[in-house]
């Protein structure tokens, strides 16, 4: 971090500051010029507030040269980390580091019978983690909430059947005891910045998808994974699902950019949510084959046996025929994917 101090600052008033800094463990270099004074700061400035610093009246301005998290940049961490996620009764599931992952199943968890067709025909077309929300963040309180602990019994079900590992959200730490045998915990874009759940999933040791929020930058996305990662949990999957912008043909915007960039700052991998990002289901092909071609390590995607008759996102699900033709074309272009 960079402080450039006003003109008519005094030896005194410097010393001063660089004493408060020096009591936050922050070494600091003075480099003098013929106008300004310029303070450079050594060590982990990730703690210091910077804008307490820019406040200061003997501040002209204030710059950060290093990024404030730490853990899941890959300047502190060059290799692509891998998650592995699945237990003793699941086939194990990679994401990450040249292994590629595609999740697949409902909106919604709404009775054994759609959760168990859907998860059959997901992993016949090529998905390799079953999604379904059990804990439903709705819009409007009158929409259906979800099955809650039901809906968690129904996966498991469906995960006894099939041997894939499950995916779930979930809103409320106290809810943890129920997600046990849970093997992705989702945190979705609504409470990417609930703070206090971020803890909490820090201290387990269990893998969590965060999306990004719906008006998250990716600097707020990273802090929030630099949340669970603080705590000791350093299994995070970082989730691109569109973000909201003016246009409302789709029901958000796929910040496709957001995928190189985050590979470029995190080591951590990056999976797109193309039904989430469009909310239209002729979309989410096309949008998935972009994603795999510009390098994420894995999609998920919203399947309904019965789109028309679901109790939550039928507009963006994928009929099982229409999930196994876009596992043919993703198929495709991740072959072309790893061989340039
Ligand atoms: C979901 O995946 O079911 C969901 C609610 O997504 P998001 O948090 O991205 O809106
Ligand atoms: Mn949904």
């Amino acid at each position: 971090m960079i402080t450039v101090l006003k003109k008519d600052t005094t030896d005194a008033q410097m010393q001063t500051l660089i004493d408060w800094l020096k009591g936050q463990s922050i070494d600091v270099h003075i480099s003098r010029g013929a106008e300004y004074t310029v303070l450079g700061l050594i060590g982990d400035t990730s703690r210091v507030d910077m804008d307490l610093i820019a406040s200061l009246e003997i501040v002209d301005s204030v710059k950060a040269v290093s990024e404030p998290f730490k853990q899941c940049s890959r300047k502190f961490h060059p290799e692509d980390t891998v998650i592995e996620i699945g237990d003793s009764t699941t086939n194990r599931v990679k994401i990450g580091g040249g292994h590629f992952a595609v999740i697949a199943g409902p909106c919604s968890v709404e009775t054994e019978e759609q959760v168990l067709q859907v998860a059959r025909a997901v992993k016949a077309a090529g998905a390799t983690l079953l999604r379904g929300g059990a804990f439903k963040p709705r819009t409007s309180p009158y929409d259906f909430q979800g099955l809650k602990a039901d809906g968690i019994e129904l996966l498991l079900e469906a995960k006894k059947e099939t041997g894939m590992p499950i995916v779930t959200e979930i809103m409320n730490a106290a809810h943890l005891p129920l997600f046990e045998d849970v093997d992705l915990i989702q945190v979705g874009a609504r409470n990417m910045q609930n703070f206090e759940l971020l803890k909490e999933l820090g201290k387990i040791k269990k893998p969590i998808l965060l999306k990004r929020g719906l008006s998250a930058t990716m600097k707020e996305l990273l802090m929030s994974a630099e949340y669970i990662m603080a705590g000791g949990n350093e299994q995070v999957s970082l989730c691109e699902r569109g973000i909201r912008t003016y246009e409302t043909y789709t029901r958000n915007t796929l910040d496709l950019s957001a995928v190189s960039m985050l590979h470029e700052l995190s080591h951590l991998p990056v999976i797109v949510d193309p039904s989430h990002a469009t909310g239209v289901k002729t979309l989410v092909a096309p949008m998935a084959q972009a994603a795999v071609a510009c390098g994420c390590d894995g999609l998920m995607i919203e399947v309904h046996n019965d789109p028309k008759n679901a109790l939550c996102d039928g507009a963006q699900s994928l009929t099982p025929e229409q999930f196994s033709l876009t596992m043919e074309k993703i198929t495709k272009i991740r072959d072309v994917v790893v061989s340039i």
